[in-house]
């Protein structure tokens, strides 16, 4: 199929993948009259997460980017058992977050409970649904295997007038849970399991979070979902690839009950992401074992937990567009989820000064009791944010690892009787490293300053090759920082069977409790983004309380998605 198409200056505005293409020939061909209706359908048994994240963008982006397009969100809550309002809660904030409204298209299945019972009436009066009464155990044994064709239940010839009688008396809550159920009665020797009659309802008496006692009998996600995009109008049903198997009975449904809207199915390749897992069954799963803190637990996958780290809705968003849609499956590598942040980041965050593991310096020559307030910009990506003042004196904190007692070659940090520039500040020398006379852990560090170098420069020419960050010892705040790598070691721990808690990452999570800060950051609000020079990014915690801060390590500095692209290996 040729997907490029002109304008009228004759510049290519070709769809940027397969999905578009497909939708601008359906316009183009006056299909549905030319409008697109798109929907993101989650079930509510569990937060969302960057999977689903790729979903939203790209049903959204089509309704958007067509004159006309409308979205809907639409809970597929047709489980009663599953079903939690906690759920149905984070995913609309979940996606407004992402930037997303729905305006008036809220939807729930279970709206539908009604119309779709007299669909379902509707197949049975037709010969094309009855009432069976094998077991749950006995149906699996009949349904056969894709090697093995099926075998039909006896009691597929059931008359219309005794199915529509059972089925009634179903709904009416005559009957037991699982004594029977309705099956769409199709073809039991399709090499498709998915047509082998499968079940459409079920008895089950649990209450629903919407219908309340109402319903004993619930409908099958495979029937309900379907057409519940009918009902909707919805003109592009988008799904992942695991449904392709599922359209032809879809496509079945459609046709028998000859509804007025039969809805497009187009599958594209579900994201997988390295290092993490994307399946709520699975995350639910760390969750309840307390393997993370919740479902925003900032290792986490979900939005909430990638909210909660410090992602940005626009990071997100620009990673979606990055790896686009596709029909083969593939793994993303978790580094270029980091690099599309870093480059958000780089032009958000504040520059501050944050030491997480801090080493006293004194600068013996410094006057006592002395404060200086220097010059330091904001951010150098972006001068409108402009500067603040830092404050100097004569004691200070630098990070532990910028001093070496024993310097390998091109250590370019702080030694005994090296040089270094502190960062918007003056040069300054190590003259002696004092240490706890148990332990023999360096626990302070003497040292001179030059005045004349306050430029950041020695009027003599004297070059230093390093430049470290620092922060005025009785100024700094106190903080507690949280520190990441990702949750599993193994970069693809989704594997079935296995033993997802044994695959976790024991260190993936470090909390540093004295780390000192810009007393600038007082009163920070939980979400703020900042980056502490050379460290990396940071987000406040909603933990944070008046007397502590607390921060999450959002992404260190060092892009390793920029280094695999420089040198084409990890
Ligand atoms: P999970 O496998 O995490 O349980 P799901 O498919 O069961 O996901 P739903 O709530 O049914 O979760 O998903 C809503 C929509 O999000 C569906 O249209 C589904 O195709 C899409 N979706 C789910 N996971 C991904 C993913 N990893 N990548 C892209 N789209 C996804
Ligand atoms: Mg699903």
């Amino acid at each position: 199929m040729n997907t490029d198409s002109k304008n009228t200056r004759g510049r290519k505005t070709s769809p940027s993948d397969f999905i578009r293409a497909i939708i601008a020939e359906d316009i183009k061909t006056g299909k549905n009259g030319g409008r697109v209706v798109t929907r993101f359908p989650p079930e509510p048994n569990g937060y969302l997460h960057i999977g689903h994240a790729k979903s939203i963008c790209l049903n959204f982006g089509i309704a958007r980017e067509n004159k006309g397009g409308v979205f809907h969100l639409r809970f597929d809550d047709t489980n009663p058992a599953k079903e939690e309002a906690e759920y149905i809660r984070s995913i609309k904030e979940d996606v407004r977050w992402l930037g997303f409204e729905w305006g008036d298209h809220l939807y729930y299945s279970s709206d539908y409970f009604d119309q779709l019972y007299r669909y379902a009436v509707r197949l049975i009066e037709n010969g094309k649904a009855y009432v069976c009464s094998l077991s749950r155990q006995e149906i699996r044994e009949y349904r056969g295997t894709l090697t093995k064709p099926g075998r039909e239940s006896p009691y597929r010839d059931r008359t219309v007038g005794e199915n529509l009688d059972l089925f009634e008396r179903m709904r009416d809550g005559e009957f037991e849970d699982g004594t029977h159920v309705l099956r769409a009665r199709i073809d039991m020797a399709s090499p498709n399991l998915n047509m082998r009659d499968p079940t459409i309802y079920r008895i089950r008496r649990q209450s629903h979070h919407r219908t309340g006692d109402r319903w004993c009998i619930y409908p099958m996600y495979d029937f309900a979902h379907c057409l519940s995009d009918s009902i909707e109008g919805i003109t592009h049903s988008i799904c992942t690839l695991e449904f392709e198997n599922n359209r032809p009975l879809y496509d079945w449904f459609l046709d028998q009950l000859k509804v007025p809207c039969h809805p497009r199915q187009i599958e594209f390749a579900r994201l997988n992401l390295s290092h993490t897992v994307l399946s709520k069954r699975k995350l639910l799963e760390l969750v309840k074992k307390g393997c993370v803190t919740g479902w925003d637990d900032p290792r986490m996958p979900t939005l909430a937990g990638l909210r909660r780290r410090g992602y940005t809705p626009e990071s997100i968003r620009a990673f979606c567009e990055t790896i686009g849609v596709a029909k083969r499956e593939s793994v993303v590598d978790i580094a270029l989820l980091e690099h599309c942040l870093r480059v958000d980041l780089n032009r958000r965050a504040k520059r501050v000064m944050g030491v997480l593991r801090p080493l006293r310096v004194v600068i013996e020559n410094y006057p006592e009791g002395k404060v200086e307030e220097l010059e330091a910009i904001n951010n150098p990506e972006d001068p409108g944010m402009g500067s603040r003042k830092i404050i100097f004196s004569r004691e200070l904190f630098i990070e532990k690892d910028d001093f070496r007692e024993d310097p390998p070659k091109k250590f370019f940090r702080l030694a005994p009787g090296s040089e270094v520039r502190l960062k918007h500040a003056y040069f300054i020398k190590c003259r002696e490293a004092i240490k706890d006379p148990q332990t023999g852990e360096v626990v302070e560090l003497r040292c001179t300053y030059d005045p004349e170098t306050r430029s950041g420069s020695s009027p003599d020419g004297r070059k230093v090759k390093g430049t470290l960050h620092w922060v005025s010892a009785p100024h700094s705040i106190e903080t507690e920082v949280r520190l990441y790598d990702t949750l599993f070691k193994d970069p693809d721990p989704g594997g079935e069977g296995g033993d997802l808690k044994a695959a976790l990452n024991p260190d993936s999570r470090e909390i540093l409790t004295s780390c000192r800060v810009e007393p600038g950051l007082v009163g920070a609000l939980p979400g703020s983004h900042y980056q502490f020079l050379r460290m990396g990014y940071f987000c406040v915690d909603p933990d944070s309380s008046d007397g502590k801060l607390v921060f999450n390590r959002t992404v260190p500095l060092r892009d390793t998605w920029a280094k695999i692209e420089r040198t084409g290996k990890g």
